[in-house]
């Protein structure tokens, strides 16, 4: 079976692992600050704030900026479940922006459109959650003025999007938002196994993350109420988790670090060759617009409606490992419980009805994908 995605791991990463197995520290070490430093220099953020996983990252952030009880935030439905959990997990409720059919981002125009009926509702969210589908920036510059205009907080879910460009920056330097996160599952740009990470360029932001990654603990005296009662003194000063990363995992994200600018490298070379190869299949492609800054953790083909079951199932009964991504989150019956409904998000539910991930990830040769065109092809034409 030829995967949607997967890692790609070489000595140097297996060697990178091994010397922190032969070391003193296998929970956070010296290896997690040395990796939050890499990633956060690459991407132009002052701070990186490691956690276990890309979910922690993103509930980390909304506690960080105080979303709680009685709040709403705001994501795209065409997302992974967890950049919608993640305001729940603080007792928020959620909200969705529908997306753009060109670019499969959260719309602008519809957020606008969205923000001025709850403004008139005084139910402005407290935060938005725009996602970098498939690895391409969403317009932050219009979403960044629309966050002044109304008042609200931003973060970036950029779990697809490691070492993709907003702009002239990279994304994960927060050019128009508070926080930026990212996730390191193995399908992702690279991977720590599990492993998420916050940017941000606010530094008290970032330590109040760090203390609540940590069960809320500070040793810092100038955190605490009242004097510290000694060197073995600490205080938990707000309600945290333990959703530290471990050393082991940061010593692989550093060692795959090194590989990202190659890794995003083929995925574009990849994405055109696709680009090439599909051109006159009836499908549709992905806008090609910022097709160079995209960082392509998805190609995704749309087909009509009436034949996408049958060409993924061919597809997968040849071997290859096609995927959706994804069923738009408010149609999730536990959504559907809080009172969600299809056909609230018209242009998230049409592109689901049609759409079938095909492989992409840098150790995908140019023979494999070949195979994967020519199923296609043979696929849609049965
Ligand atoms: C992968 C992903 C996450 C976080 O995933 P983890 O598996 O928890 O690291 C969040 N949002 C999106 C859009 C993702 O693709």
């Amino acid at each position: 079976m030829i995967p949607y995605g997967r890692q790609w791991l070489d000595d140097d990463d297996r060697a990178a692992v091994l010397a922190v197995l032969e070391s003193d520290w296998l929970t956070q070490g010296p290896a997690v600050p040395r990796f939050e430093q890499t990633v956060a220099g690459y991407c132009g953020a002052s701070q990186g704030v490691a956690v276990c996983n890309g979910t922690a990252a993103l509930h980390l952030a909304c506690l960080a900026l105080d979303v709680g009880p009685g709040d709403l935030v705001w994501t795209s439905p065409l997302t992974f479940v967890a950049s919608a959990n993640c305001a729940r997990y603080c007792g928020a409720e959620v909200d969705f922006v529908d997306i753009d059919a060109a670019t499969l981002n959260l719309s602008p125009e519809r957020l606008a459109d969205k923000l001025v009926v709850a403004r008139r509702e005084s139910r402005l969210p407290k935060a938005v959650i725009p996602v970098h589908f498939a690895g391409r920036c969403c317009d932050m510059d219009a979403i960044g003025a629309l966050s002044r205009e109304f008042g609200f907080r931003v973060v970036e879910d950029a779990s697809h999007a490691l070492g993709a460009r907003d702009l002239d920056a990279m994304v994960g330097a927060c050019r128009q938002s508070d926080l930026v996160v990212t996730s390191f599952h193995p399908v992702k740009q690279i991977t720590t196994g599990e492993g998420g990470m916050l940017l941000a360029q606010d530094a008290a932001l970032a330590e109040r993350l760090a203390r609540l990654r940590s069960h809320g603990i500070t040793r810092d005296p100038a955190a605490m109420s009242g004097p510290s009662e000694g060197p073995w003194y600490y205080q938990q000063v707000e309600l945290g988790f333990n959703y530290r990363m471990t050393d082991i995992q940061a010593a692989l994200g550093t060692s795959q670090m090194a590989k990202l600018p190659r890794f995003v490298g083929r995925r574009r070379e990849l994405a055109q060759r696709y680009r090439a190869a599909l051109a006159d299949l009836p499908v549709t492609l992905p806008s090609a617009n910022g097709d160079d800054a995209s960082a392509w953790h998805l190609f995704v083909v749309r087909v009509d409606e009436r034949s996408r079951r049958r060409i993924f199932e061919a597809l997968r009964a040849a071997g290859i490992g096609v995927n959706v991504h994804y069923i738009p989150v408010h149609l999730q019956p536990d959504y559907a419980r809080l009172g969600f409904k299809p056909g609230q998000f018209p242009a998230a539910e049409h592109y689901y009805r049609e759409a079938i991930t095909l492989p992409l990830y840098p150790a995908l040769s140019d023979a494999e994908q070949d195979r994967v065109v020519a199923e296609l092809t043979q696929a849609i034409a049965a």
